[in-house]
């Protein structure tokens, strides 16, 4: 990976494994310089997983798509924009253990983002259910 600053080489810190959300982070520092930043390196769900809409058609898992209706219930929130991040990757590592061939029902991952949203916030779950 390159500087974000100055585009050239950078070497690898510190790194660890984070498990919970299936990724590692690596702390990064470039040698032209000296900057130090960090780089996640997590599965490109998009090009692996195919959901299964009401119609029965196929069409790719989109994470932003995900991301968008989370963030849209948690609009009265402050935090919404970090939270639905961290609900939006909470419900993605939810749905790692639900795959099937590749495929997952768009009505599995609705229901799997009503329960987080409903343990974070119940006026966001309820946001959520009346528009899926
Ligand atoms: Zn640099």
């Amino acid at each position: 990976m390159v500087c974000v600053y100055c585009s050239k080489k950078t070497q690898v810190i510190n790194t660890r494994h984070q498990t919970k959300h299936n990724q590692i982070w690596r702390r990064r520092k470039c040698s032209a310089c000296h900057a130090i930043f960090t780089s996640l390196e997590t599965t490109d769900f998009e090009q692996l997983w195919l959901v299964i809409n009401k119609k029965g058609q196929l069409q790719p898992f989109l994470t932003d798509k995900l991301y968008l209706s989370v963030y849209d219930s948690l609009k009265h929130r402050s935090s919404a924009i970090s939270d639905a991040r961290h609900i939006t990757r909470t419900v993605v590592s939810l749905l790692l253990g639900k795959i099937e061939n590749g495929t997952i029902n768009s009505s599995l991952i609705s229901d799997t983002t009503k329960v987080c949203l409903n343990r974070f916030d119940k006026t966001a779950s309820i946001h959520y259910q009346a528009f899926h």
